[in-house]
């Protein structure tokens, strides 16, 4: 029986790469029905709100998504979509792998898996102004928020998905050396959590910054990765760079009960509606979205037709370093299917 899934193309080029996604899911063969819903600035203009009731309740009721990128409608009360979407449905580990599709790239056979929390730390958005003398911004504060259950539960999400991806090692990243109370109670759960699996799954600890320094200098050290919100935020890009940049990064949002994938980049304003944007990202999130329903082996024919694709130069679009467009890559995707 086929899966319906909510479809959300979103904003800018969007609705581009959905239609290049849809094309390549029906191509390849996916068991999957598609509700097709709005949200973002298409939200506004066709229910005067950025983020629907029916949109939601799709959602709520279908339990997974791929998203397109949303652009958050200044003044109309959110500080982001994307995080009020997160918020709604605990969407609290952010799955965001980097594996190398394209040849020709800093490293070859990358293959990381980078585990963010995504609803904790300082993105709970606890900050204010502080006046002072007379100037009302004398002053900022900002309140990082990080909870035994919110952390025991990413560490968990990462070693099981290291169990059932059979991954060898998880890294904790973190920064206990100086925020000894937020990111130690996050290392000392890591640690209590690791003890778990002692035997059948590798653990260690590393401090942040030395993390950074050591994925650019050897990533083939690394496995699966699993931090607090923007940490993870900021090395889950460093990741997308060392693999091809954000026309091939696809990221999963998984809650207890709903889980949305998406690209891991926004609606790029700049390039909208010219047809040249690369839908691989997009693609890749609808594949991690297969795998998520067991539909393992359309998920693999579709990352082996990628791979297949990027190794022709002529097939490969501006931010790739080529000259073709949404539709020669997607058309040459296809006929690799
Ligand atoms: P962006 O990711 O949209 O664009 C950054 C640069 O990368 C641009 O030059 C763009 O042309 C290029 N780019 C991005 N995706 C590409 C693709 N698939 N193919 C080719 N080139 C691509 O980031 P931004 O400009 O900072 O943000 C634009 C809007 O997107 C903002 O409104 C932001 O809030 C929103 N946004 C949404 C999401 C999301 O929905 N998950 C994520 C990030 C940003």
């Amino acid at each position: 029986m086929n899966k319906t899934v909510t479809i959300i193309p979103g904003d800018g080029i969007g609705p581009e790469v959905t239609a290049a996604t849809l094309r390549v899911l029906r191509t390849a063969g996916a068991a999957l029905e598609f509700d097709e819903q709005v949200a973002g600035l298409a939200g506004l203009e066709r229910c005067k709100d950025p983020l629907p009731v029916e949109t939601m309740e799709s959602i709520r009721r279908n339990q997974v998504c791929l998203k397109g990128p949303l652009t958050t409608p200044i003044g109309t009360g959110f500080r982001s979509l994307n995080v009020t979407i997160r918020k709604e449905f605990e969407l609290f580990a952010n799955i965001r792998p980097a594996l190398t599709l394209m040849k020709g790239g800093r490293y070859e056979d990358i293959d990381l898996v980078l585990i963010r929390e995504n609803t904790e730390g300082l993105y709970v958005g606890v900050e204010h102004f502080i006046g002072l003398g007379g100037d009302p911004r004398a002053a900022a504060e900002s309140v990082m928020i990080i909870t035994r259950h919110g952390s025991e539960r990413i560490v968990r999400n990462a070693f099981a998905y290291a169990r059932a991806n059979g991954r060898k090692k998880v890294t904790l990243a973190h920064k206990a050396n100086i925020l000894k109370c937020t990111q130690g109670l996050f290392l000392d759960v890591g640690r209590e959590v690791a003890r778990e699996y002692d035997g059948e799954i590798e653990f260690e600890d590393r401090i942040i910054d030395a993390t950074a320094m050591q994925l650019v200098v050897n990533p083939y050290q690394f496995d699966v990765l699993v931090m607090e919100n923007m940490f993870g935020d900021i090395l889950s890009d460093l990741m997308a760079g060392l693999v091809g940049g954000l026309g091939l990064a696809p990221a999963a949002n998984i809650g207890a009960r709903e889980a949305v994938f998406e690209a891991v980049h926004g609606s790029a304003p700049d390039i909208a509606g010219r047809g040249i944007a690369n839908p691989g990202s997009l693609i890749l999130a609808a594949a991690m979205l297969l795998d998520h329903v067991g539909q393992m082996d359309v998920a693999a024919r579709i990352r082996r037709a990628l791979r297949l694709t990027l190794e022709v130069p002529a097939n490969r679009t501006g931010d790739l370093g080529g000259t073709a467009n949404t539709k020669d890559f997607t058309d040459a995707l296809l006929r690799n299917l």
